[in-house]
């Protein structure tokens, strides 16, 4: 088989090890002689795989007990609404930290909703979101913050909290979560779809603090994250395969030394190409300032379009793939996650070296 590099943004790279893992389980889960697919979700082969995969999400990130751990659906964008619903309880006023698309995109969800206000607390829109807003002030009378932690698309990070007052954080933690280390206590809720740092499509994590949805009025049962939680994430059919998969990740991640671990080798990673970007001719990042880059994506472009494209056709074709950037930047991403190969890093920064030789950078 023939060795690719995946910089996908996601659906991304899952270490090889689960897969092969996964490929042997297959066929016959546990020796149960029916696949991990056909297992019951009311079976003790899915409860004690299920309470497992908490457990050793618990320990990776540490979440205290005063915090549900949820494994859901649809997403991490229907936590744009669910949130709202489950913790805008007391004010029906939520504040947003414009930091790109998907924190747009979690306000416009917000906004949607009947009875609810959303306001921009602080925003990077003058910097063209090349940069984060820190430093943020808020009143009392907000149900929580929203920030986008790592902005998956302009290639921006938080690295710690830009607000330190008393109203709840909901950290949209999709494309860091398990790759940074974060204090699970500065945040009332964190929420992640589960395709880029952890596992297949189809699962989302949501940890979040107990007692902050119990004001909640009565959801409907999908809605709910008290009646979730009650139902430990079995309300109704839970995503098996995708909870399975993400087990395997977390005990791999476990055997790899945890997040802090994870967190070192992608600062490692991650400063190979930063280094490169800020010395080539041809190449750079929009982001330019350090203390915003992202650790998982990282953007960059010539500033030619046509150039762009030429470098995306050949890297496909020396097997560094999914290089294109998002549709709203252009240019080029890579996306560098947990499973992420220190190789495939220096392979891209081989191959960027060439290409600039070749268009005389
Ligand atoms: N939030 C962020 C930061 C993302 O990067 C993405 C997807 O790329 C989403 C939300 C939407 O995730 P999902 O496809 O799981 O709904």
């Amino acid at each position: 088989m023939t060795q690719v590099y995946n910089f996908a943004a996601g659906p991304a790279v899952l270490p090889a090890e689960v897969l092969r893992q996964v490929q042997s389980e297959l066929i016959s889960y546990k020796n149960s002689g029916m696949s991990i697919m056909e297992i019951s979700h009311r079976s003790s082969l899915y409860t004690d795989m299920a309470f497992q995969a908490e457990a050793d999400l618990r320990k990776l990130m540490n979440i205290p007990a005063e915090y549900d751990v949820l494994f859901l659906q649809g997403g991490a964008t229907l936590q744009f609404a669910l949130a709202p619903l489950n913790l805008a309880n007391k004010y029906h006023k939520i504040a947003f930290a414009d930091t790109g698309h998907w924190a747009q995109r979690a306000q416009e969800d917000g906004q949607l909703l009947s009875g609810y206000t959303t306001e921009v607390a602080a925003s990077s829109k003058l910097s063209n979101y090349t940069e984060l807003p820190s430093g943020i002030e808020l009143a009392k009378n907000y149900d929580y913050l929203h920030l986008t932690m790592n902005n998956t698309i302009e290639g921006t990070m938080y690295k710690d909290l830009p607000y330190k007052g008393d109203v709840p954080v909901v950290g949209d933690l999709s494309s860091i979560i398990l790759g940074q280390e974060y204090n699970v206590n500065d945040f009332g809720m964190i929420y992640a779809g589960a395709q880029k740092n952890i596992g297949p499509a189809g699962l989302t994590i949501v940890i979040v603090k107990h007692t902050l949805f119990e004001e909640a009025p009565e959801l409907p049962a999908m809605f709910s994250y008290a009646k979730q939680a009650a139902k430990h994430s079995a309300l109704n059919t839970p995503p098996v395969f995708a909870i399975y998969v993400a087990g395997l990740v977390f005990k791999w991640l476990l055997q790899q030394g945890g997040v802090s671990q994870m967190q070192r080798r992608n600062e490692e990673k991650a400063q190979l190409l930063y280094d490169y970007l800020d010395s080539s001719k041809l190449f750079s990042t929009p982001v330019t300032e350090k203390k915003w880059r992202s650790l998982t994506n990282i953007p960059f472009v010539t500033g030619d379009k046509a150039i762009d494209k030429r470098f995306i056709v050949q890297a496909q074709a020396n097997n560094l793939l999914n290089l294109k950037g998002h549709r709203l930047v252009g240019g080029m991403r890579a996306s560098l996650y947990n499973a992420f190969p220190r190789t495939g890093v220096e392979k891209l920064i081989e191959f960027m070296q060439k290409f600039e030789k070749a268009v005389g950078g």
